[in-house]
């Protein structure tokens, strides 16, 4: 049911890049926790929304034809109040205006704020002979400056991922050091286990998808994926 319902999401989609939106309900079908959230296109709707998500939020641009939001200045974190939240859509609106002039902003998205925590990402490859390729590793600097990834070929269970977070040279960040609390490592692998089958079930479908970051929670338990990319083959 879920395989079925992913594939008319995919095919329900405009565009060949799935918004940040649609890719988390690929992700929410398939039982990875994904942000709450609304997509807005005036201010004052922006307010009501993170009213009922309560602050601080988060807010983003949604436009099919960005896709690193952050260069663009299409994010902002953090955000404290009713009017911060007023200021931040047109500041974001603004901001993405001038950087790229010729993109459609289908609006803005209000989003609840995750906990600061350790931040994985996730992503496949699909090759033609082997079929998904899946990667993970310590989201931010980590991936980029020390290309920490791991690599996993389905199937695989729940303790094969456990291995290979061990395997992470970062995995003692995830383990509480720096005096911090151990990460749900467990959610972890659950959550790349179920990231693992979506790539599986919609390899014909998927060009590239991306997944960052996840956010673990410093507190231990839990995790929510606050970022996606995905796009059709
Ligand atoms: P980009 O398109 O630039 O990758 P992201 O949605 O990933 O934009 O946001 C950029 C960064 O902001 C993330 O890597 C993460 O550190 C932080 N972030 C984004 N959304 C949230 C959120 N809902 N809660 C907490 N931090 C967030
Ligand atoms: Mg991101």
């Amino acid at each position: 049911a879920c395989y079925s319902e992913a594939l008319r999401i995919m095919r329900e989609a405009k565009d060949d890049v799935l918004t940040e939106r649609e890719g988390k309900r690929l992700l929410a079908l398939y039982g990875i926790p994904v942000t709450r959230e609304a997509l807005a296109t005036r201010a004052d709707e922006a307010v009501r929304m993170a009213r009922t998500l309560d602050f601080p939020v988060v807010m983003k641009v949604e436009s099919a034809e960005i896709v690193h939001k952050t260069d663009v200045g299409g994010v902002i974190l953090d955000i404290p109040s009713a009017e911060k939240a007023a200021e931040a859509f047109e500041q974001i609106v603004a901001s993405v205006q001038s950087h790229r002039p010729e993109a459609k902003i289908a609006g803005v998205v209000v989003q609840e704020m995750a906990k600061s925590g350790p931040e994985i990402m996730m992503g496949a490859t699909f090759d033609p002979q082997f079929g998904p390729v899946i990667a993970f590793g310590l989201g931010g600097i980590w991936v980029e400056a020390l290309n920490d990834v791991q690599v996993l070929l389905p199937p695989f269970d729940a303790a094969d991922v456990q291995s290979a977070i061990g395997r992470l040279r970062g995995a003692s960040v995830l383990r509480g050091a720096r005096g911090g609390a151990t990460a749900d490592l467990e959610g972890l692998a659950d959550c790349i286990v179920k990231f693992g089958a979506l790539c599986t079930d919609l390899a014909d479908e998927i060009g590239e998808i991306d997944i960052n970051p996840v956010i673990l929670s410093a507190s231990g338990t839990g995790l929510v994926a606050v970022d996606s990319l995905i796009t059709k083959k």
